[in-house]
């Protein structure tokens, strides 16, 4: 097949990562593809603790008093929340299952925060029983709270405000609501706990973070000054997760154009795959940023206001902790290879939101054909999935693979534990759902094991 230097040149190979590359050589993925007869994700809680763990040490090195929240949306594992039973970080939930299941696995209710918009019944009554932090969106949930406070024990609560920066956001209060919100916290001092404010911003910009913690510090502020208690904020999740080089980045957003991508699909914006500054590096640079107005950066500002600071990072935790494999049904050859294989895109969850994964996947051969990968040059290959939809596509680009992909090779995708693995996943086609298959590293061999056993 003729190889067209557009689909060579556009290759975005993810950030080295020594533990996927062992992974990747050895035989376990091949053996549970066998095994499982499908698709699978594979989960690496040791990262996760790895990540937790890097952006406490950024908070201790500011001098920052704060607890990290994982936003449980992210993946719905149970790995991840066993590892904030343990290690004391809390759990951000957004639905009465979610709640269930970080209290279920250890979580203690104390280190939840509760947001999303309007909740359930059973999840602001069961928040309130566990003495769960409810970041309030709206003036009438505000006093469904403050009824269950009274009737029940008093609720904690943050003021979710709604970024003055980003009018059309449908969450959280503005200034009026805001100000009336704090009165009526006031007035119902008996049956609520107002512990101070929340945001969290769509982006990944740092300033606009810093910006409006300092502005929620002056709300805390005028709280106080009603006798409220409002020692702390939230600043939400929004961390960074970076992919991929910078020059390979650099490249492809200069260079991508239609005929890069099956059916000359185009689209409106990717996620930032290569970030300078992620993860915990993005959360020292807000601390060390000066918000609007402010003499001080937020780290010193927090400390000489006795405010703590509350993150809920989701995506950030999960940066390097689980892969997704899929083994190759058929390719067919057009201009470019079409790759189908034996799942769909639903488990890669950024194709259904007018985007593309686009971190490459990686061919591991089948048994027996890894003298064959290499010496045959670039083979340009969409990725389908095993359904009847044409948008079912697992990566529309054309990936430079390093070889023709054959029958029986596995496609590994890379660090797809945040959003990519679960969120819009369904038994479509009556194909199962992907079992999570856990990589623990505590003992003398690394073992496997179901995230969930069956039954459960
Ligand atoms: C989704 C969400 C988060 C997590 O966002 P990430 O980008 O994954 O860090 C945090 N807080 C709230 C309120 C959210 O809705």
């Amino acid at each position: 097949m003729a190889v067209t230097t557009a689909a060579a040149g556009l290759s975005l190979p993810a950030h080295d990562d020594p533990q996927l590359t062992a992974l990747l050589g050895g035989d376990l993925l091949h053996e549970l593809s066998y095994a499982f007869g499908g698709p699978f994700h594979v989960l690496l809680p040791d990262r996760f603790d790895a990540n937790t763990a890097a952006f406490r040490a950024v908070l201790d090195e500011a001098g920052t008093d704060g607890h990290l929240h994982y936003a449980k949306k992210a993946n719905k594992a149970a790995a991840w929340i066993e590892r904030c039973a343990v290690s004391g970080t809390g759990v951000d939930v957004a639905s009465a299952g979610e709640l269930r299941e970080a209290l279920g696995h250890g979580v203690r209710g104390e280190n939840i925060v509760v947001t999303g918009p309007a909740k359930a019944g059973e999840l602001l009554r069961t928040a309130v029983l566990q003495g769960s932090l409810i970041a309030v969106d709206a003036p009438d949930e505000l006093e469904r709270v403050i009824g269950l406070g009274a009737a029940l024990r008093p609720a904690r609560l943050l003021l979710r405000r709604r970024p003055p920066a980003q009018p059309d956001s449908r969450f959280g209060l503005d200034d009026r609501e805001l100000a009336a919100a704090l009165l009526r916290c006031r007035d119902a001092a008996g049956a609520v706990r107002m512990e101070g404010f929340s945001f969290h911003l769509s982006g990944y910009a740092v300033q606009p973070r810093a910006d409006l913690a300092g502005e929620l510090l002056g709300h805390c502020r005028r709280a106080r000054e009603l006798g409220l208690p409002a020692d702390r904020i939230s600043i939400g999740g929004g961390f960074a997760v970076d992919y991929v080089p910078a020059d390979a980045w650099d490249r492809f957003t200069r260079e991508q154009r239609p005929e890069h991508f099956h059916a000359d699909k185009t689209f409106a914006d990717f996620y930032p795959y290569h970030s300078p500054t992620a993860g915990a590096d993005a959360l020292r640079a807000v601390l060390a940023a000066r918000p609007a107005g402010a003499s001080e950066p937020l780290a010193a500002l927090l400390r000489a206001a006795g405010v703590r600071l509350l993150l809920e990072p989701g995506r950030a935790l999960l940066d390097g902790a689980g892969c997704t494999v899929f083994r190759v049904q058929g390719v067919k050859e057009r201009e470019y290879g079409i790759v189908t294989v034996d799942g769909t895109s639903l488990s890669l969850s950024e194709q259904w939101f007018n985007s593309e994964f686009l971190p490459d996947p990686v061919l591991v051969p089948g048994a027996g054909r890894s003298e064959r990968i290499g010496g045959q040059g670039p083979f340009p290959a969409c990725v389908g999935g095993a359904s009847c939809l044409e948008s079912d596509m697992l990566t529309w680009r054309k990936v430079g693979f390093p070889a023709r992909p054959a029958i029986g090779d596995l496609l590994v995708y890379p660090n797809t534990a945040g959003y990519q693995m679960d969120s819009n996943e369904s038994p479509f086609h009556d194909l199962p759902l992907p079992p999570k298959v856990v990589i623990d590293r505590g003992g003398d061999r690394p073992r496997w094991r179901l995230d969930r056993h069956p039954s459960s």
